[in-house]
């Protein structure tokens, strides 16, 4: 009898094919399969024997991509407890938000979030910690239970469906949202993902470096995509090379040293690595280069192909929290072809795009997208106003607008809540802001809205220069108005030295609004 894989005890298990291969890379310390299995069963039993905890019950997790972030995911998932991941770049009262609004009480926590908890006015009450890399000297996880390991006789008897993760979503448009994940969603967002890559293979001719798959870690494990690296990492074999904090020189360093097999990140973080100057320096072994989680300027695929080849396997995801990560993908050369493009919905999802009330649109109308997949969350944590606005008949509403043309490709135009309504035109940011970068003089940029009473809504192109140039405001309109039609091009022009991004990558376009609105003196304007 062979189990088939469907829960996340089982894709606990499922490492032990691979328990001799070293899976996590942090600084100088590598650990194996073996050596996180033995730290997560310590973990495990510590966590029963002492704090209680069984199935059902929240486990939360605030630190930096630090190995035993991984050790305590598994300890609590073998248990059947819900891991809560926290944002680690929350400050007390966020932490406290999360912590108190998931019902967690014990949370894994490093010194810096040790801090952060402990200076919170409004601190949630009755909260256990266990901490991690404190400089008080932790107990080394692998002795968490003085030695003691949970037996497999223990693991939780998990159905499919049962929930494993509460994952707070990033909140750019409003207080962050538990998502509520389970065994399944997991477990077929991987394996959409390997459906992805073997049909970049198919199509694009690529083939599979004979070395351990290895991947540089660059977003946060909190995030929906670090939690796919862990689950997805132990039933495939991966190596995870961890970093402290986002570098992207150190990162290269470590990709050439690691013999990294798969790069990529948010479009930010794909721009800094494809635009550095001595990329060609470093001796890379990269086969896959995966961008997503916010939109995708066309100009960089186009970049990573020239960066590592025409054998390298683009892919461009397209997913949310929600969604238990990509749901659409964009691969190979069918990529190559589509530039603007998020791609196709993965063999376990339907899409439909539906008109503000609720009514299915034809190929190439814009409206909102609509999926419905295993992979969609029961529901957000403790708000049945907010999961019955957002899950309808089995679909979730994504609060993207977008449309699917004749071949089944999906475009995402922007989000419902950021598209610019000038003088009753809708103006999509993504689609000025994808033009705007191929400007010489823009480093990274932002369109928003800004009110006015003629027209509603202006254009305003926020604007990073790059180092030794002052983009003008008449310039980038005839740069984009030779691409674009007039009502879409900037009318207002902020400069700026930094656009801010949510912990996953993408513009926080409503602080981005509250800034400009703030500032109105540091705007060039036409009207
Ligand atoms: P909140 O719901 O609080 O606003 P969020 O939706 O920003 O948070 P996530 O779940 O991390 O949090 O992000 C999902 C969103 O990211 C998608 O709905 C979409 O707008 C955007 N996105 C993700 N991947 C892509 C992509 N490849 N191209 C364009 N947009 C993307």
């Amino acid at each position: 009898f062979v189990r088939a894989l469907d829960t996340i005890v089982d894709a606990f298990q499922s490492a032990q094919a691979h328990a001799d291969k070293v899976h996590l890379v942090f600084e100088d310390e590598r650990l194996t399969f073996a050596d996180v299995r033995r730290q997560a069963l310590s973990v495990a039993q510590r966590l029963k024997s002492d704090f209680g905890i069984a199935q059902g019950d929240r486990v939360a997790i605030a630190m930096r991509n630090f190995p035993e972030f991984v050790a305590a995911f598994w300890g609590a998932a073998v248990l059947g407890a819900i891991v809560v991941p926290l944002n680690s770049w929350w400050t007390g009262s966020e932490l406290h938000y999360a912590i108190r609004d998931s019902g967690a009480e014990l949370v894994f926590a490093d010194e810096e979030r040790i801090e952060r908890l402990s200076c919170a006015e409004d601190a949630a009450t009755g909260l256990a910690v266990v901490g991690v890399r404190t400089q008080a000297g932790d107990v080394a996880f692998e002795n968490l239970a003085n030695g003691r390991r949970l037996g497999e006789a223990e693991f939780a008897v998990l159905g499919p469906d049962d929930p494993v993760t509460i994952l707070y979503t990033s909140g750019t448009t409003g207080r962050p949202k538990g998502a509520l994940g389970t065994s399944r969603g997991t477990i077929v967002s991987i394996m959409n993902m390997g459906f992805m890559a073997a049909r970049a293979a198919l199509i694009g001719g690529h083939t599979p470096a004979s070395v351990q798959p290895a991947s540089l870690a660059v977003a946060p494990l909190f995030h929906v995509g670090g939690i796919a690296s862990i689950v997805g990492g132990a039933m495939s074999g991966l190596k995870i090379v961890l970093m402290r904090r986002w570098n992207v020189e150190e990162g290269l360093a470590l990709a050439e040293r690691e013999q990294v097999t798969s790069l990529g990140g948010t479009p930010t973080i794909a721009r800094q690595i494809l635009e550095h100057p001595d990329l060609e320096k470093f001796k890379l072994q990269v086969n896959a280069f995966a961008m997503g989680g916010a939109s995708v300027p066309p100009d960089l695929p186009q970049q990573a192909l020239e960066a590592f080849g025409a054998s390298v396997q683009l892919l461009n995801g397209y997913g949310a929290t929600e969604t238990t990560s990509g749901v659409v993908g964009n691969v190979g050369s069918e990529y190559a072809e589509h530039l603007d493009s998020v791609g196709r919905p993965n063999p376990t999802t339907d899409l439909r795009v539906v008109d503000p009330h609720g009514c299915p649109l034809s190929t190439g109308e814009i409206g909102e997208l609509c999926f419905r997949s295993p992979q969609i969350v029961k529901g957000y944590w403790n708000n049945p106003a907010a999961t019955r606005a957002a899950f309808v008949d089995g679909w979730y509403h994504s609060g993207d607008l977008g449309y699917v043309d004749g071949d089944g490709f999906v475009y995402v135009v922007d989000r419902l809540k950021d598209v610019v309504i000038r003088g009753g035109e809708n103006v999509y940011s993504a689609e000025v802001e994808a033009v705007l970068f191929e400007h010489p003089e823009v480093a990274d940029v932002a369109v928003v809205g800004v009110p006015e009473r003629a027209m509603g809504e202006r254009v305003c192109a926020v604007v990073v220069p790059r180092p030794g140039f002052q983009p003008r405001l008449d310039e980038l309109r005839s740069f984009t108005g030779a691409r674009l039609a007039a009502f879409k091009c900037p009318e207002a022009l902020y400069l700026t030295g930094d656009v801010p991004r949510t912990a996953t990558g993408k513009i926080a376009k409503k602080v981005l609004r509250e800034e400009v609105a703030n500032n109105t003196a540091k705007i060039q304007q036409l009207w």
